[in-house]
């Protein structure tokens, strides 16, 4: 397969302690836990958008730019079916402060004295201002 120089997801195994805060909100679905620690099996799968970065609370997530297997979409669409029935992939995230989950309005990862949660967009002006 050609490869191609882009930005993709880097794990440091030494900073992950394999909580699984990351396994849900990548939305391809490209991260799995194994053996204790978050890995990417398929380089396809992960776009490099970099959602999960903002979760990890160990900083154990970044982005680099390297060469490797273009993303591919068609991949992740095949492997999301097979994911529908692992409660890993499908955890609701809510508003930390709200409640609101994902499904009603759109949630932003933020981080916060060294931890990591959810906030909708209606109560970000409320971290905001106070
Ligand atoms: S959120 Fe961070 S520490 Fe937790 S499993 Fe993912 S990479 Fe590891």
């Amino acid at each position: 397969m050609e490869k191609v120089k882009r930005k993709i997801i880097k794990i440091d195994e030494d900073l992950c302690t394999g909580c699984g805060k990351c396994v849900s909100p990548c939305a391809e679905g490209a991260i799995e836990i194994i053996d204790g620690k978050a890995k990417v099996r398929r380089e396809q799968l992960c776009d490099g958008a970099g959602f999960c970065l903002g979760v990890c609370p160990t900083g154990a997530l970044t982005l680099e730019e390297r060469e490797t297997v273009p993303f591919d979409e068609h991949a992740v669409h095949e492997h999301k079916k097979t994911l529908a029935d692992k409660p890993e992939y499908n955890i609701t995230m809510k508003c930390h402060l709200c409640g609101t989950t994902e499904h009603d309005r759109p949630l932003l990862p933020i981080k916060a004295k060294g931890e990591s949660d959810w906030v909708c967009v209606k109560c970000i002006p409320r971290l905001i201002h106070g």
